[in-house]
């Protein structure tokens, strides 16, 4: 096999158990947020029997696969919910990493400013994506959302811009953020219209877990390098937390009404591009 071949498999199955170790993480994150603890301190425990949970228990997806979906101690079931939400973290890391492939021989040459700034880009996309994850999930669990992922990926936006300030210029990255978000907020807007024509109420629990969504489609996603696989990483995120976890109040009608309006987002975002294209060529000089 060819050096290149065999670099490119590394860069993918990295990428890929990082997503999974992330969604281990995001398991506590889903979890605890909504209660409002802290997710950085105490430990796992069975839901069951409450024993705190040692490493080899920890171990994302082999060690559920290993005890055979069954807690060590009290042997009570552990919902199939944590491996899903694992497999689909490393999923989503795998098909957005599959867009970079062509590229990683550049962003893994960590010894150039603009590569070095480049993987910071890949990174900082990586952990927006995951707390789109959370951010779903969570959703799904508790009909909730928080505008606390919009500071996120607005902090995670600034990060990127101040890449685009080291690789460009900061005139460039102002415009950028500045256009990103009026598309973000235009995106929404269609959404709640999308809703009010199909008779759904359109509520705050909606602008703010349909906001960060938004900015990710317009922001990050435009400034990865495989645009159309973190779209399909978008996609994947609104689609595949209905159908994998079937065991959570299934909203159909919720489910009809964002894959409908994400559709639409994804036609109009397609005419917005040629518009937005030619008005970033003024202000963009890579
Ligand atoms: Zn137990």
């Amino acid at each position: 096999m060819e050096f290149y071949t065999v670099l490119s498999i590394f860069f993918v199955v990295l990428t890929t158990l990082f997503g999974i170790v992330i969604g281990s993480f995001l398991n506590v994150v889903i979890y605890r947020i909504p209660e409002g603890r802290t997710i950085v301190k105490g430990h796992s425990m069975c839901m069951s029997c409450g024993h705190e949970l040692g490493a080899l228990d920890l171990v994302p997806v082999f060690s559920w696969l290993f005890l055979g979906g069954k807690c060590r101690y009290c042997k009570a079931p552990i919902a199939s919910r944590y491996i899903k939400i694992e497999s689909f973290t490393g999923l989503v890391f795998l098909t957005f990493s599959l867009g970079h492939i062509s590229y990683q021989l550049d962003i893994l040459n960590l010894y150039d400013k603009m590569h070095l700034v480049l993987f910071g880009a890949y990174c900082v996309n990586l952990l927006v994506l995951a707390s789109l994850v959370s951010s779903m999930m969570i959703y799904y669990d508790k009909k909730r959302s928080f505008y606390g992922y919009c500071v996120f990926s607005g902090c995670a936006a600034v990060l990127l811009s101040a890449c685009t300030v080291l690789l460009s210029s900061f005139k460039a990255a102002a415009a950028y953020l500045l256009i990103s978000v009026s598309v973000a907020l235009i995106i929404v807007g269609i959404i709640a219209l999308f809703s009010k024509i199909l008779r759904k109420k359109y509520t705050k629990t909606d602008f703010w877990l349909d906001l960060p969504f938004a900015f990710y489609y317009a922001y990050f996603g435009k400034m990865s390098i495989g645009y159309e696989y973190s779209l399909i990483a978008s996609v994947m995120l609104f689609i595949l937390p209905r159908l994998i976890l079937k065991d959570t109040k299934y909203d159909k009608y919720t489910a009809i009404v964002s894959t409908c309006g994400l559709v639409l987002v994804n036609i109009i975002g397609f005419i917005i591009n040629q518009f937005f294209d030619n008005l970033l060529v003024s202000f963009l000089v890579f």
